[in-house]
């Protein structure tokens, strides 16, 4: 066991912890970076195969949501983005048929895209999306549940309309992009030149009135300042043991962010595909897929309680089946399992009712020594997303650059006066 110090310490090494660490370096401090996991990046998770360019595991879409820091990230290290290509074909798998997007929209009307758009043209925007759903016909209804079940990434039936319609407004509508060379630049660019220690989860978090102790198997680090990146759900789940424990009003607080359940798959087929199509799976095990013309890579997230079906036996056989007309032989199945991962317990945090206040709560520093991060600790629009991780991190920096400076600091709220 060795015994260090630091002027503050992170801990978790995803685009938060990077962006914080990394602004509290430019601002001359002392800064240790400490990650459970082998590698750096969280939930930013790149492929890459061999077989086709970067596959994306994690976050995919750079959607255009307002964040001057992440496009200025994205300028300086010269990572190049570009539009995200819309296959040209779209199928709807359900009750074993295949439904081309053309054809449905002959019998479907709204079709479960246009009736996404019009719960957020709704008023009053009160109740769940799957409330807001019911004036819906079927099978427009069913497939509108698909749809946002995968796009949200949510139960329709716990997602609160209101927080739902100010996520998809504050994330920016047209224009998503993906980047070029793997959203692992994105994490390479803010690490260069950090005090990283993978492989270290940190056991116990204890604060006192001077400062903070960090322990991990191997180290205890003593800093004036921690700041918490772990989604809320690792953090309430006690692998890491706060001391004195969270206030009951932060543990509420997780309770509410608990983060959508999600499962990555990659279907690496025989044959390269002859044209690109996406995939909307409303029978088992569900998800949305794409398919890249010439790629031999068929990529899907399947999230919300359909997520629990890619854990069921003979789920690779239900998927393949459902696709097997576009897919032909399946060589490999890859897996990455969100919802089971330790340092994860999930994919994102998600507008379900409350979230807004729950995310001010989560973002709150408890006695001017720690701080929290982390895409759960963003505004609405930025929440959930890659922009709202860096925006998280660059205000626990803010936030712990304030303190150390001497800054006014109310000790009985907590809160930078
Ligand atoms: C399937 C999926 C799809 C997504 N799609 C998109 C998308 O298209 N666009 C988008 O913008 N966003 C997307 N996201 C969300 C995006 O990936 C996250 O918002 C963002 O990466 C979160 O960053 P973070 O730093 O807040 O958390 P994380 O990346 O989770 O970082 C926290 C770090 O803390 C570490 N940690 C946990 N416990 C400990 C411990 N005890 N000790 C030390 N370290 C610990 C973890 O290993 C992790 O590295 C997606 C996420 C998933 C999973």
């Amino acid at each position: 066991m060795t015994a260090e110090t630091a002027d503050v310490v992170v801990i978790g090494a995803g685009v938060s912890g990077l962006a914080c660490a990394r602004e509290l370096s430019a601002r001359g401090f002392g800064v240790v970076v400490v990650e459970a996991r082998p590698a750096i990046g969280g939930r930013v998770r790149t492929l890459r195969t061999g077989l086709a360019g970067p596959v994306e595991l994690g976050a995919q879409v750079v959607h255009p949501a307002h964040c001057d820091a992440f496009d200025a990230l994205l300028r300086e290290a010269r990572i190049t983005t570009a539009p995200m290509e819309t296959a040209a074909g779209f199928t709807v798998v359900s009750e074993g048929a295949h439904h081309d997007s053309t054809a449905l929209a002959a019998r479907v009307r709204p079709l479960p895209w246009a009736a996404e758009a019009g719960l957020y043209s709704s008023r009053p925007l009160s109740g769940t999306v799957d409330r807001a759903l019911s004036g819906l016909v079927p099978p427009a209804r069913a497939l509108a549940r698909s749809w946002m079940e995968q796009v949200v990434g949510h139960d329709p039936a716990l997602l609160d309309l209101a927080e739902t319609a100010a996520s998809y407004h504050g994330r920016g509508r047209g224009g998503e992009r993906v980047v070029v060379d793997g959203f692992d630049r994105v994490v390479h660019a803010l690490a260069g030149g950090l005090e990283i220690r993978t492989g270290s989860p940190v056991e116990r978090l204890r604060r006192g009135a001077g400062g903070v102790e960090v322990a991990t198997a191997s180290a205890v680090i003593r800093a004036r300042a921690a700041v918490v990146t772990p989604p809320p759900p690792v953090v309430a789940a006690g692998d890491l043991v706060l001391d004195p424990p969270l206030p009951r009003s932060k543990i509420e607080a997780a309770g509410v962010l608990a983060s959508c359940d999600a499962v990555a798959v990659v279907l690496v087929t025989a044959v390269p595909a002859a044209r690109s199509r996406s995939f909307l799976l409303v029978d088992p095990p569900g998800g949305l897929w794409t398919r890249r013309a010439g790629s031999r890579l068929t990529t899907g997230h399947v999230k919300g309680p359909s997520a629990r079906l890619v854990r069921r036996p003979g789920w690779e056989s239900d998927l393949i089946g459902s696709l097997s007309s576009h897919l032909g032989a399946v060589d490999d199945v890859l897996v990455m399992d969100w919802g089971r991962d330790p340092w994860s317990r999930g994919a994102y945090s998600v507008p379900v009712a409350g979230a807004g206040a729950a995310s001010a709560t989560w973002a709150e520093p408890l006695g001017g020594t720690v701080f929290f991060a982390g895409e759960a600790s963003a505004a609405p629009g930025l929440r959930g997303l890659v922009q709202g991780a860096l925006a998280g991190g660059r205000r626990a920096a803010a936030e712990v650059a304030l303190n150390l400076s001497g800054g006014p600091h109310d000790q009985r709220t907590g809160r930078d006066a």
